[in-house]
């Protein structure tokens, strides 16, 4: 018989075990703190919509909805799509659930995984995880500036200390389209020195061109018009009091001509946030303002402004900063159960009971119930969970109506009573 395949995860997809789990829960529950703080609430949105959605919303001539797209059929012929980004989905929920006619501005965070079928490598999956917050509702710059002081607060909080803050203007979708013509006249002269990609965003979408990584093409756009000087004036306004306020609350940021963002949605302030710790792949979040989408959308005219954290960029980073590694390990620490090794195959209930006690004083515990084995091999296990502390009882210890507590990692071992026992557990893996 031919022996049975072997299953393994999709190109680009990843289990996430264990220590990789418990930093993606660290950096939620930090998440959740201080975005709660600004007076953020959590929404969960399906991982599926459908296509039209990021199509209208994302953009047909972003590489997202170009390229990337997991897009199928469902059983009645509709076009659905999984979500490759969260603001898209986001504001469909403002329109549907007609979060206009509640308390303004709509503040909402989320997070979960999302799907782009990209190239993978390291830091680029097929299926990642974001971090997102949406502002909707408020066109003034001190929106924005109290979301970039929030993110900054949050990578803060998380132990970073090597962020740069990259900001930009991309100017609203009249100054926008002026200087796509503007540079598409630039450029067009130097067609042939332009890679194919860029070539196809001379017509498709010039601004693009402007964060390409080609040294050739970065060369050539030294020369090239500005987009800032391109502003019209209320966009220029905006933009000078997010700068000038983003001093005053102490925010070091760099500004980018060339930060334009793979999104077709924005408008005026854009920015990224990057570590140098990362190497290439080095944009931990990006963010802007997306004063058309809702209106795109089919809504109302209702601006906003969101970032997007790479969460997986961001706990592998998280896991290089010795601080917080060591705050993970000592969490990580803390949750190691307390294992019960009831002796004998009649005391297992015995056992069930204890770790049950253990678990009620908010003690983690796992039962080694497999009795018959020697009490040698079922120690081993516990070392093998890595447990410090485990519980014996059998015959002797109902006699004397004790429990007998090792301390694996000291070599040590104390007979407790019984009764209150989980107390007396608890007052020494604290101690
Ligand atoms: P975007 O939604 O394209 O603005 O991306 C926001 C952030 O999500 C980026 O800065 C990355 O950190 C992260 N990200 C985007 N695409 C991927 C991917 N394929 N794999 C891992 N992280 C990603």
């Amino acid at each position: 018989m031919a022996a049975k395949r072997r299953f393994r995860t999709v190109k680009g997809m990843h289990d996430l075990l264990f220590g990789k789990a418990g930093a993606f829960a660290f950096v939620e529950e930090k998440a959740r703190e201080v975005f709660s703080l600004y007076g953020y609430d959590e929404v969960r949105t399906p991982v599926v919509e459908e296509t039209e959605l990021f199509v209208r919303g994302v953009g047909e001539a972003s590489e997202i909805v170009g390229k990337q797209m997991y897009t199928f059929d469902d059983k009645k012929g509709r076009s659905l799509t999984l979500r490759p980004e969260g603001t898209a989905p986001v504001a469909r929920a403002y329109l549907q659930n007609n979060w206009a006619s509640g308390p303004q501005p709509v503040k909402v965070f989320y997070m979960g995984p999302y799907f782009r079928y990209e190239r993978p490598q390291e830091g680029r999956y097929r299926q990642f995880h974001q971090i997102g917050a949406e502002l909707i509702g408020d066109p003034g710059p001190y929106s924005d500036v109290e979301l970039l002081v929030m993110l900054l607060r949050f990578l803060g909080e998380l132990g970073f200390e090597d962020l740069e803050v990259g900001l930009n203007s991309v100017g609203d979708a009249e100054c926008r389209q002026r200087y796509s013509q503007y540079l598409r006249e630039f450029l067009e002269p130097y067609r042939d020195d332009l890679g194919a990609d860029s070539r196809r965003r001379l017509e498709t979408n010039p601004l693009r061109i402007l964060d390409t990584k080609a040294p050739r093409e970065r060369e050539l756009l030294e020369g090239a018009p500005r987009l800032r000087d391109e502003l019209g004036g209320p966009a220029r306004d905006h933009f000078q009091v997010v700068c000038d306020e983003l001093g005053r609350f102490g925010v070091d940021f760099e500004i980018d001509d060339r930060l334009v963002r793979g999104l077709d949605y924005y408008t005026r302030t854009v920015f990224e946030i990057t570590s140098t710790a990362l190497g290439a792949q080095n944009a931990i979040l990006g963010g802007g303002r997306y004063d058309g989408l809702i209106a795109d959308l089919g809504g109302p005219s209702v601006p906003g402004i969101g970032f997007a954290i790479g969460q997986d960029r961001l706990v592998d980073l998280v896991l290089k900063i010795p601080g917080a590694r060591k705050r993970l390990n000592a969490e990580a620490h803390r949750r190691r159960p307390v294992c019960v090794i009831p002796i004998g195959g009649s005391y297992r209930r015995h056992g069930m009971e204890l770790a049950q006690e253990l678990r009620a004083a908010g003690i983690p515990a796992i039962c080694e119930f497999d009795s018959l084995r020697p009490l040698k091999a079922r120690l081993k296990q516990a070392a093998r969970h890595d447990c410090q502390w485990v519980v014996l009882f059998g015959e002797e210890e109902e006699k004397s109506q004790e429990v007998v507590l090792r301390n694996f990692y000291e070599g040590s071992q104390e007979t407790i009573p019984r009764d209150g026992f989980a107390a007396a557990v608890a007052a020494r893996i604290s101690a």
